[in-house]
């Protein structure tokens, strides 16, 4: 990887950068990851790459529902492989959540050498190896799923998606934890509960929060899942957005400025 300064003030995101570069060359990462990664970059600058309140309130839903799960169970794509794959191992261990590998570009090599990195990490279970049913309603390679993880699932996170799996799990009746960046993404807005925030940052944070919230009682976590508001999430996400770009365009006064 190209050595980034650590006085660099955008340090966090050029070796996000590095980091999907790095997981291309070693083929965890399709070449079409790194426009994702593209897009979720600009929406991380919109929102001044830090974790807004309405994130942060969303990943304690998420690891209470994460908790609460009959059988949960975590998605993982080249980009997440990439770029965050320990903290994904830490967040499983925290919720005891299996990690199955799902890609929409799928080669049996690629899902092999994530399976693999995962393990060398620590994972307990990681599947997608060996994909034994199929979501209905996709007709691509992201339908493939596994009985025991995914498809059983009641719980599902799917950070970094696409917005017609996240609709067809819903569709199947699972409660979906998304992380997308973008509010407005078909993924965050049909998802039952959406993270707009950098999985970076994100998965960390559910983490936090499952390892606070476990061995609290059955229904304080069921408070804080009915307290949720999807939309009202989404619409503070933008609401975010827009007073921090207003911040950054604010003029003091005529005379300083440079417009
Ligand atoms: P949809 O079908 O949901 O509308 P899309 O077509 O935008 O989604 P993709 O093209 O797969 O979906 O883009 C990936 C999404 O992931 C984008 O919305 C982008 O903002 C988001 N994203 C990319 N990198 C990150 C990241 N590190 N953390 C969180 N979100 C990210």
């Amino acid at each position: 990887m190209t050595e980034i300064p650590l006085s660099h003030p955008r340090y966090a995101s050029l070796m996000a950068r590095e980091k999907i570069a790095t997981g291309v060359k070693k083929g965890l990462t399709s070449t079409q990851g790194l426009i994702a990664q593209g897009r979720g970059e600009a929406f991380d600058y919109l929102i001044g790459e830090r974790t807004l309140s309405s994130a942060a309130a969303a990943a304690r839903a998420a690891a209470a529902a994460l908790i609460l799960a009959r059988q949960p169970a975590i998605s993982v794509n080249g980009n997440v492989a990439a770029l965050a794959p320990q903290e994904m191992v830490d967040l499983a261990r925290a919720v005891g959540a299996p990690l199955e590998v799902n890609l929409f570009h799928r080669s049996e090599e690629r899902v092999g050498l994530i399976a693999d990195l995962l393990r060398s990490l620590g994972a307990d279970r990681v599947l997608g190896e060996h994909p034994d049913a199929a979501v209905p309603g996709l007709d691509h390679a992201r339908a493939l799923a596994t009985r025991g993880g995914i498809y059983d699932a009641d719980v599902v996170l799917i950070p970094l998606e696409d917005g017609d799996r996240c609709e067809a799990l819903v569709a199947m009746g699972k409660t979906v934890i998304a992380i997308d960046l973008n509010p407005l993404s078909r993924t965050a807005r049909k998802a039952t509960i959406a993270l707009v925030d950098n999985l970076l940052r994100a998965i960390p944070n559910i983490t936090q929060a499952a390892r606070d919230l476990k061995g609290r009682p059955a229904q304080e976590l069921e408070q804080i899942l009915a307290d949720y508001d999807h939309k009202g999430t989404l619409r503070s996400a933008l609401v975010e957005m827009q007073s921090y770009l207003n911040d950054q365009f604010e003029v003091p006064s005529r005379k300083g400025c440079c417009f």
